[in-house]
This record gives structure tokens, sequence and C-alpha cells, in this order.
């Protein structure tokens, strides 16, 4: 099947996301045949009349098993036993694809054609991924984790980590999900805001440099990178002296690590989507005592910090959504690439460079997507209005192409509700500092 798009505006990534106007877009089967003025005959000819095409977003950081609406179920206690005794039998692993699949197709229709997810149960993310690959299911492109790894009472503890203090037992976790077929390893170098015992202690370091270490040691000797769950400082320092390739969500840097980010050519994925609705909405919303409330400000403020300072010092700052966590819906990428422009001081058009061709390279798969190049893969997202100049116009794609499939005007099953919350956001009010 070739299709035509003529007459669009072409944000090309490789070029800080410089508009090319008036240009035409040849998609093969998949593929980007060619970009520029193109007369060529095709199945199907689409007139842009000057909509905007841009590499489908790539979303660095997801986890498929939520919805975003804050929810109590994941929350400790007795309900979440009885899901996770669920989950392991065959019916749960059912149902748990189902809502997997349905999410990732949910991030597709938001013009997000990569997905990478760092951290699902059961690995269901496995064999969704490789049912849309297999293209018996319609979704993004998938990299994925399987169940992350971490000590007893590290981050996801219960739900979607495996745990053990002992070092062989934690490499033979590297091993075991290598066998399942994963494209990452996950650990959890850190705790979180919602594990934090006390108010400005978030990111409590829970594995030691030795565990670190030897899983990330592990991993490399397998050809796999390692994503670490980090949001504290004393976490970064073990995250990267261990040899972790990204760091996820990120704290301040220190000149020690700044050299450290350097020499492994290690990047940092920051997380905004559940900073900044967790920090700035009122607690009837979000649920949050002030411990986590002040606790998600000092992890939102390290975020920007460390951003900021990669940023200067040209270590490779990705991103992603962080969905699943409370009011971090499947469909909201846009508003990340808002909030890191609004942080970081990046420009609509840099911020697009991030979530794109940047993400890519972190993900070393640039030679494939991330780009609207002859040659790569057709992951592309078509918007009517130019978002270089108001990013909200990423909110409604017009069309969505990815593994040789077309999505027209896709219908994205938005609740209302946290919408309507997230919009409520002042950006220009919001202040992490405590
Ligand atoms: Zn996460």
């Amino acid at each position: 099947m070739k299709i035509l798009f003529k007459n669009g505006n072409i944000i090309d990534t490789e070029q800080g996301g410089t508009v090319l106007r008036g240009t035409d877009l040849l998609v093969h089967n998949g593929k980007i045949e060619a970009v520029g003025k193109i007369s060529e005959a095709a199945d199907r000819i689409i007139d842009l009349n000057g909509a905007y095409i841009l590499p489908g977003l790539i979303n660095a950081h997801v986890h498929l098993f939520g919805s975003g609406k804050p929810a109590k179920a994941l929350s400790g206690g007795a309900m979440q036993k009885f899901l996770m005794l669920l989950l392991k039998t065959p019916f749960g692993a059912k149902i748990m694809d189902k809502i997997i699949a349905g999410n990732a197709l949910a991030q597709l229709k938001s013009g997000v054609t990569t997905i990478r997810a760092v951290g699902d149960f059961c690995y269901s993310d496995i064999r969704v991924r490789d049912k849309i690959k297999a293209g018996r299911l319609i979704g993004p492109r998938m990299l994925v984790s399987g169940p992350a790894i971490t000590v007893t009472g590290g981050h996801g503890d219960g739900t979607f980590a495996m745990t053990s203090e002992d070092i062989p037992t934690l490499v033979s976790f590297v091993e075991k999900n290598a066998k399942a077929g994963v494209d990452l390893i996950k650990i959890c170098v850190t705790g979180g805001v919602m594990d934090a015992k006390e108010a400005g202690h978030p990111g409590e370091l829970k594995m030691n440099l030795q565990q670190t270490k030897a899983v990330c040691d592990r991993a490399h000797e397998l050809g796999l990178r390692v994503a670490s769950h980090t949001e504290s400082e004393e976490g970064l320092e073990v995250a990267l002296q261990g040899g972790v390739d990204t760091v996820e969500h990120g704290a301040a840097i220190n000149t020690e690590m700044l050299n450290i980010y350097k020499k492994n050519r290690a990047s940092m994925i920051v997380t905004f989507s559940p900073c900044v609705p967790l920090a700035f909405l009122p607690p009837e919303i979000t649920k949050l005592d002030s411990k986590a409330t002040v606790n998600t400000k000092i992890v939102g403020k390290g975020m920007i910090d460390g951003a900021c300072m990669a940023l200067e010092s040209g270590i490779a700052v990705g991103c992603g959504t962080d969905a699943s966590c409370p009011l971090c819906t499947q469909y909201n990428t846009w508003r990340e690439l808002v909030y890191l422009s609004h942080f970081c001081g990046l420009s609509p058009a840099q911020a697009i460079c991030t979530a794109t061709l940047g993400n890519a390279q972190i993900l070393g798969i640039d030679s494939i997507t991330g780009s609207v190049a002859a040659g790569k893969d057709a992951d592309i997202l078509i918007v009517r209005n130019n978002p270089t100049k108001d990013l909200s116009a990423l909110r409604d794609p017009l069309y969505v192409l990815a593994n040789g499939n077309l999505l027209e005007q896709p219908k994205q099953n938005r609740l209302s509700k946290v919408e309507q919350w997230l919009d409520s956001i002042q950006l220009d009010k919001a202040d992490f500092t405590v």
C-alpha cells in the first residue's frame, strides 16, 4: 500500500525542528520512501492542506498497567495482594494482556509510535509487544523491560518488581528477564515519593553499589541496557557508579556525577507528568498527605536541576510520562513536552526534537525512527496546527502511522475529570521550592 501525503509542512527533527513548508511524503509498506516534491502514483493520495508532519513521538518511560485515574488498588493492602495473586493465574494474565494492549493502543492514538515500558506485570509487556510486531494487534513499537528488579522494600516491591538482597539472585533475575526476551533491564536503585518514610527525604537509597554493579555488569554482558529508577542524589551516585545507562526521573548533578555521566555515556530521562499534578493540584484530588506532597516537590526540583545541568553540559536528556502513575494517563505525552519546555527552558521545537530523535538516540533506535527521512520506518504523526508554535497542537492527531497502519483522526478516550484537573494547573505559578 503506497500512500502519498501532499502539501504538508514537515518538522525536520534532524535540523532542530525547522519547518519544511509545502513538502510531500510518500510511504510504502510501513517505510518512508520519499520526502520532497513527489508526483509518483500511489494507492491513496491525501491532501494535507498545510497540516504538520512530524515523526511519531517516543514515550521513553511508561507503565501500561494503569489508566492514570487515581486508584487505591495498588497502594498496598489486601486488595493489592488479591490482584497480584489473580495475575498469576492464566485468567488474570489474559485480563492483564488486554489492559496492556488497550493502553498501548491509547498511546498510539495519541501520536506516540514508540514506547519504552519499564515495569509491568508477569511479562504481559513482552506478549503484547510480540503480537504488535507480528501484526496481530495494532499498537506502537514497544521496548519492554518485563518486571523491574530491586531489593526487598524497594520501589515496585509487591507489584511490578522482583526482589532480593542476595547478589546471585539479583543476577539470576537479569538472566530470567533476558531469557524471556526483554529489550532492557529496569532496576530501582532508590525508592519513590509514596514509599519515603519521612518528609524531605524522597528517593531513599535501596540498592547498594555492589548489587547495582552486579546487575548492570550481567545485563551488559547479555547486551542489554539498564534503566534505573533514581530519585535522589545519593541514588544517582550509586546508579552511575554501578553503570546504569539511563537515569529515570533524575536528581541534581554534582561535578563528579557529571563526569561519570559523560564517561559512561549515560543519559537522563525526565518524567514531569507525575510531578506536576501531584505537586500542584489540591490534596483532595491527589490524595497525598503533606509528607508526600513535599517529597514530590523535592523530586521535581531535583529533576529540573539535573535536567538543566545535563542540557548545559551536553548530557543527553530524554523524556517520558510515567503513564499509570496517579494522574498520568496513556494519552498525554504532549503535556510532558509542555512541562519539559516550561521547566527546562526549551523551545517547543526543541521539546519535539527531544521526544523524537533525542529519545530515539538514547534508546539506540535512531537509525529506524525519530525523523521523517527516506529509509526510516513510517512512524508518523500529522496534526492540523504548527506544534513548534504551540505544543497543544499535538493534542488531537489528524493521522498516526505506525507499523504499516494508518489511523485517521483516532478517537481518544480521555478521562474528562482528569483532563479538567490537568488543564487547571497554572504552570507560570508552579514552584517546586519547599
Ligand atoms: Zn516509572
